[in-house]
């Protein structure tokens, strides 16, 4: 374990949940790269759902993976709060998960009606862009007492309780809002039994509830029990466990792991503990060891690559490692029979190790973190294309700090694609257990670790609006010049409706000849996206500059696609006809042009003007 900074681990690991934040965004954010989205969440039904966290490389908020991740955390700071602590993260970890809490209770609408899912797959997925700047309608879904979601309302109730547990020290007042909220769902899953996706269908292809919703029930009346000592909660998370699922010989699953659809891995610890009943402490030991040494020691175990990391699906590897690492911390940490306690920790610890770059790869699997970590993640927003494609740009403009990516294959090959989704997604449950595992390796072995003094490095930001010019036409009396107006703002990425240039002119040989700005006229012409051109202007009269403003005002250009991102006009400007006073190219603006038939070329000699405001380009 030697050789891995967990205090930078954990800060990193943290900041990605501020970079997944969706909603309007407070001054302290740390991500310069994000700014407000999904302002309007919720006014399809007429409620105020801005908010929460995008899930993953995409912008849906789902709200069942969002509750379980915000559990996860809550868990984690229950369980290690010193090693927050001691990393100096303790602040950072709370008001991220804050994030979400404000959220469920914003979601909550009344005692039987909560809103589950913001987005739509489909129309979500169709499209490759920032956050800031997404058009696609983004309808809400809910759950209510007739259209029941057992699994999600306990899951949320679950994330509000364990929340409230660690919020009271800090802030009692926020304590029992949550605690209030986490029992009103809890009734409400309870009292109208059903699974969310049956009611959310559009949730089916991404987050269907699999295991139903008995797990969530114990889950969250564990939490409840442990928010408030009542006896009743922890009645009914273990009368929920007779509903549990079970294989033919009738054992409970343990063939898997804790993870967004299937908490009965969580709840059999806590309840281990809790109550010290042996059937919970044999289904936990018997997960335990499907994981390490085999069930029984036979060969009934997870696979494990030749690197050593615990296999268990393709489909975001690392993420399940790191949820048993995390039940195995806990579990080592309460066990007293010290080989099994050892046994459950080095796993843990070598599986954290692994993705921390001890790997046959010798490779990182958190982005900004050691060595060789991943560039190219299936993640929208920090890819920052303008023209929705993935492909454009080759890199990604913004480095994603602190997410764990989907992970290796079986053979601990990886390929760093941005379009693998199975393999090089990130997403706000892949953190979760994982965050926790930090902190308790924090504790093991980060004594005298700091976190990075100045993080996040600021980034480079490219030319986000410009102009790209060439010459369209041109005759003795006049020149006509394409223009491009590019808007691939990507810190952060921002719709304007308000973008113009500035095209300058040189007169001083007309105005020697005795003619003057009156005697050339500017039109738009050929071919015009939303422009207006004004007539001659004076800059500098002494020197004879003059300008025409062309002024997109009204016309929405924004980095969301081929059409969207940059918007064309073409413009002559003439002296009349049969005239020889002007000559166009001593013009200041010309200078940058691109001339003899080439390509429109990004150029410095239009200043590019947003709300007024110059953003780009010099003036003469
Ligand atoms: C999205 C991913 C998602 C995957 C599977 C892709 O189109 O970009 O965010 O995980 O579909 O639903
Ligand atoms: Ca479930």
């Amino acid at each position: 374990a030697a050789g891995y900074n967990y205090a930078e681990a954990l800060q990193k690991s943290i900041y990605f949940y501020e970079a997944q934040r969706s909603g309007d965004l407070p001054e302290d954010n740390r991500v310069e790269w994000r700014g407000d989205s999904g302002l309007l969440d919720g006014a399809d039904v007429g409620h105020d759902l801005s908010g929460g966290w995008y899930d993953a490389g995409d912008h849906v908020k789902f709200g069942f993976p969002m509750a379980y991740t915000a559990t996860m955390l809550a868990w984690s700071v229950y369980e290690y709060k010193d090693g927050y602590v001691q990393s100096g993260q303790l602040e950072e970890i709370l008001d991220n998960i804050r994030w979400a809490t404000d959220y469920f209770v914003k979601a909550h609408t009344a005692p039987n009606e909560l809103w589950g899912q913001v987005g739509n797959g489909t129309a979500d997925h169709n499209w490759w862009g920032a956050a800031e700047v997404m058009q696609m309608q983004r309808p809400s879904y809910k759950i209510d007492a007739t259209h029941p979601g057992s699994d999600l309302a306990a899951e949320t109730a679950a994330a509000l309780a364990s929340a409230s547990i660690i919020f009271r020290d800090s802030d009692a007042v926020y304590a029992d809002k949550l605690l209030l909220h986490a029992k009103q769902l809890y009734q409400f899953a309870d009292t109208y039994r059903g699974a969310y996706s049956d009611s959310i269908t559009d949730v089916k292809q991404y987050y269907n509830s699999w295991s139903g919703y008995a797990d969530e029930l114990s889950w969250g009346g564990v939490w409840l029990y442990l928010a408030t000592g009542e006896q009743t909660y922890l009645d009914k998370a273990v009368a929920a466990s007779s509903l549990w699922g079970t294989n033919q010989s009738g054992l409970w699953g343990y063939q898997w792991t804790q993870s967004w659809d299937d908490k009965h891995y969580g709840a059999q610890l806590l309840l281990s503990r809790i109550t010290g009943d042996a059937k919970f402490i044999q289904s936990t030991e018997r997960n335990m060891q499907y994981w390490t040494t085999g069930v029984g020691g036979t060969s009934d175990r997870v696979a494990y690559t030749p690197g050593g990391l615990a296999h268990l699906d393709q489909w975001g590897a690392l993420r399940y490692a790191a949820n048993q690492a995390f039940l195995a911390f806990v579990y080592a940490d309460w066990v007293s029979d010290p080989v099994k306690g050892e046994t459950a920790r080095s796993f843990a610890e070598r599986q954290i190790t692994y993705m921390l770059g001890d790997n046959p790869r010798n490779s990182s699997y958190v982005i900004g973190y050691g060595n060789n970590s991943p560039q190219h993640p299936h993640h929208r927003t920090s890819h920052g294309s303008w023209s929705d494609s993935q492909s454009t740009p080759s890199d990604h403009r913004h480095v994603l700090y602190g997410a764990l990516v989907g992970g290796p294959s079986k053979t601990d090959t990886y390929t760093d694609s941005i379009n693998d989704y199975v393999s090089n997604e990130v997403a706000t449950d892949y953190n979760s257990a994982f965050t926790g595992a930090l902190a308790k390796m924090m504790l093991l072995h980060g004594q005298g670790q700091q976190p990075q003094p100045q993080f996040p490095a600021a980034e480079t930001p490219e030319d986000e609006m410009f102009v790209e010019a060439s010459v369209n036409a041109s005759g003795s009396n006049f020149v006509e010049i394409r223009a491009l107006l590019n808007n691939r703002s990507g810190w952060p990425a921002r719709v304007s409706k308000s973008m113009s240039f500035h095209y300058y002119l040189d007169l001083s040989e007309a105005i020697a000849a005795g003619y003057g700005p009156e005697d050339i006229t500017v039109t738009a012409g050929g071919y015009n996206q939303g422009a207006t051109v004004s007539a001659l202007q004076p800059y500098d009269e002494e020197h004879h500059i003059y300008y025409t403003k062309v002024d997109f005002t009204g016309t929405s250009i924004y980095p969301g696609g081929q059409s969207a991102y940059r918007k064309e006009v073409q413009f002559r400007i003439a002296a009349p006809l049969n005239t020889l006073f002007w000559d166009n190219t001593n013009d200041y603006s010309f200078k940058g042009v691109a001339t003899g038939g080439a390509l429109p070329v990004k150029t410095a000699y239009i200043p590019v003007y947003d709300a007024g405001v110059l953003v780009f380009g010099e003036l003469p």
